[in-house]
C-alpha cells in the first residue's frame, strides 16, 4: 500500500502534505502553479480575528450572517477559531505577509466583514505569493512525492473502502494505478461549468463527480458565488476586479454613464443588478478613474488592465459577473471524512458547512488550511504503515477520453442560461432535459446536471441561490440537501 494520495497541488493539497510532513505522501496533481490553481489567482487575503478590536465571535458571526441560515455553527467556531494560528503558521511555511511599520499585520477590510481582518501578501497578490512559498516548500520537503501533469479518474473500493486511484499522466496520458487506503481530494471550484468564470477552465468539478461515483455524498450543490464585477475581456479565465476598488470610491455605470446600484451593497444584490442591465442589453464599467494610488494597492487589477489595452487612471473598465465560488461540494465532517471509508475531502471541492448559502469573503483560503491540518492529524494517526509508492502502468480506455469543445461549451451556455445568477423552475427544467441528453458523452454535463437538480430542489431563495418563482426565504428549508449519484442517476435529498 501506498501513502495517502492528495489529489489537488491548491493551497488545501500542499497545506494538507505539509502538515503531515515529514510523514510519507503522494500529491497528484495536473499541476501546482502555471495558472491552474484558483489558488494563485486570490486577491482578497485571508480572514483571521487578529485585529486589537476583534474576537473570533465577531468573526464567527459575520460567517453565520453571510450564510443566511444555512452554515453549521459548530464548523464557524472552530474554523474561525483557528484563524490567527492558520497566520502563524503559513508564515513558519515562508508566506511573507504585508505588515506595517511597527511590525503588526496591516490587515483589510472586506465587505460583510465587521471589522479589519484580512492577512495579505504582496497587496492584491496574495494567492501568488502563498503559493510561491508553499511549493518552494514541498519541493524541499523529502516526504512529499508530487506527481505532476497528472489527473485522476477514478477512485476504486474494495470492501473495506478506498483501496486504490488511478490516474493519467502526461501528454501521451499514460494510465497507472496507484494503491491506497486514503484518499484526499482538494480538486477545488466548479465555477468554469459557466460560461464566465474566475477559477480555471479545468476548476470544472470533476472532483465532485468522481467523489459521486465511488459513493459520496454530495452537499448544497446548488449554492453557487458569482462575482459581481470581472474584467468583461473575453478571456477565460476573466480576471477579478475586486469590490476593494468599489470600496475606494471607483462607480458602477452603464454605457449612458447612470448609476443604476449602490456599489456597497453585498455582492449577491450588486450582481443581480449588473446582470439585469446586461439583460436589457446595457454594458457596463467600473469607472476607477478617480483612485490614484493603483500601482500600490491593486498591482494585480493594473496588470491585468494594461494587458487589455486599458489605462483605468483614463478609460472606464468593462465588467460583468462571474461565477466565482462554489459553496457546495463533497460532504464531510468536522475531519474531513465523507461517509466513503478512507475518503476525504478538503478546500472548495469540499463542503464542511463553513460557507452555508454564501461564502464571506476571504474563509476559503482559511478553511483549507484548518481543515489541511485537521485532516493530517487524523491520518497521521491511521496510516503510520504506509509509505511504499509505486504506481503500476496500466492500460484502459479511461484516459483516452476528451470532451468535445463544442459539448463543453454547450454546457456552459445552458449553466449560464438556466442555472446561473436567476433561476426558475422552466430554466431549470430546460437545463436538466439538456443536460440529460448530454451525460453519456460529457463530464461537464454529468455534473451540470447535479448542481441544476438540487437547483430544483430548492423551492426558495436564499444566499446565493435565487428564484424567480419563490423569492423568498422560506424558514422551513433552512436544511442543508444532498445529492448522491444511483446508477449513473442523479439522485437529491436520499433517504437517510
Ligand atoms: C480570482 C479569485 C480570487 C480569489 N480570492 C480569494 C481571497 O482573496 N481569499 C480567499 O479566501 N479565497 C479567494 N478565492 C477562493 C480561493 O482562492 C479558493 O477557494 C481556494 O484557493 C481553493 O483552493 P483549493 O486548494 O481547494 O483549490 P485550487 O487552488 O483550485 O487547486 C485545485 C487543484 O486540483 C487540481 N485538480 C483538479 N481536478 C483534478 C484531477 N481530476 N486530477 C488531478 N488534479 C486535479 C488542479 O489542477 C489544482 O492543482 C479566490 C478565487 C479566485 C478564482
Amino acid at each position: 500500500m501506498s501513502a495517502p494520495v492528495i489529489v489537488g497541488g491548491g493551497l488545501a493539497g500542499l497545506s494538507l502534505a505539509l502538515s503531515l510532513s515529514p510523514h510519507p505522501v503522494v500529491v497528484i496533481a495536473r499541476a501546482m502553479s502555471s495558472g491552474k490553481t484558483s489558488s494563485e489567482l486570490a486577491q482578497g487575503g485571508i480572514a483571521s480575528a487578529v485585529g486589537p478590536d476583534d474576537a473570533v465571535a465577531f468573526h464567527a458571526q459575520d460567517t453565520l450572517d453571510a450564510g443566511a441560515g444555512l452554515c453549521d455553527p459548530a464548523t464557524v467556531r472552530m474554523i474561525t477559531s483557528e484563524g490567527p494560528a492558520v497566520i502563524e503558521q503559513l508564515a513558519r511555511w515562508g508566506v511573507v505577509f504585508d505588515r506595517m511599520s511597527q511590525g503588526g499585520l496591516n490587515l483589510g477590510l472586506e465587505g460583510a466583514h465587521g471589522r479589519r481582518r484580512i492577512a495579505h501578501a504582496n497587496g492584491d497578490s496574495t494567492g501568488a505569493s502563498v503559493m510561491t512559498a508553499m511549493v518552494a516548500r514541498v519541493r524541499a520537503t523529502p516526504s512529499i512525492t508530487v506527481i505532476e501533469d497528472a489527473e485522476l479518474q477514478e477512485i476504486h473500493m474494495d470492501d473495506t473502502g478506498v483501496c486504490s486511484v488511478l490516474f493519467c499522466q502526461g501528454r501521451d496520458d499514460k494510465a497507472y494505478t496507484l494503491s491506497t487506503r486514503h484518499v484526499i481530494l482538494t480538486t477545488g471550484s466548479s465555477c468554469a461549468l459557466w460560461r464566465h468564470a474566475t477559477v480555471p477552465s479545468l476548476s470544472w468539478g470533476h472532483g465532485l463527480l468522481i467523489a459521486a461515483q465511488a459513493g459520496a455524498r454530495l452537499r448544497d450543490l446548488e449554492f453557487v458565488q458569482f462575482h459581481p464585477t470581472a474584467l468583461d475581456n473575453g478571456l477565460d479565465p476573466m480576471p477579478l476586479i475586486s469590490e476593494a476598488l468599489r470600496g475606494e470610491g471607483a462607480r458602477l455605470i452603464n454605457e449612458k454613464g447612470e448609476s443604476f446600484v449602490s456599489e456597497l451593497d453585498p455582492r449577491d444584490i450588486v450582481a443581480r443588478a449588473i446582470w439585469a442591465q446586461i439583460q436589457n442589453e446595457h454594458a457596463v464599467y467600473l469607472d476607477a478613474r478617480v483612485i490614484s494610488d493603483l500601482p500600490a494597492h491593486f498591482p494585480t487589477i493594473l496588470d491585468s488592465c494594461l494587458k487589455s489595452g486599458l489605462n483605468p487612471r483614463e478609460d472606464l473598465i468593462p465588467v460583468r459577473p462571474v461565477a466565482h465560488y462554489h459553496m457546495g461540494g463533497i460532504a464531510t465532517d468536522a475531519h474531513g471524512q465523507t461517509n466513503v471509508s478512507g475518503l476525504f475531502a478538503c478546500g472548495e471541492a469540499a463542503c464542511t458547512g463553513l460557507h452555508g448559502a454564501n461564502r464571506l469573503a476571504s474563509n476559503s483560503l482559511l478553511e483549507a488550511v484548518v481543515m489541511g491540518g485537521r485532516i493530517a492529524d487524523t491520518l497521521r494517526d491511521r496510516s503510520l504503515h504506509e509509505g511504499h509508492v509505486d504506481p503500476t502502468p496500466c492500460d484502459v480506455d479511461t484516459c483516452a477520453y476528451h470532451e468535445s469543445a463544442e459539448d463543453v461549451a454547450r454546457v456552459r451556455a445552458l449553466m449560464t442560461a438556466h442555472v446561473g445568477l436567476r433561476r426558475s423552475q422552466t430554466g431549470l427544467e430546460q437545463a436538466i432535459e439538456s443536460l440529460s441528453l448530454m451525460k453519456e458523452t460529457s463530464r461537464h454535463a454529468q455534473v451540470g446536471l447535479m448542481v441544476a437538480k438540487a437547483a430544483l430542489a430548492r423551492r426558495e431563495s436564499r444566499g446565493a441561490h435565487d428564484r424567480l418563482d419563490y423569492p423568498e426565504l422560506d424558514p422551513q428549508q433552512a436544511i442543508s440537501s444532498f445529492v448522491t449519484l444511483h446508477a449513473g442517476d442523479v439522485v437529491v435529498n436520499p433517504e437517510k
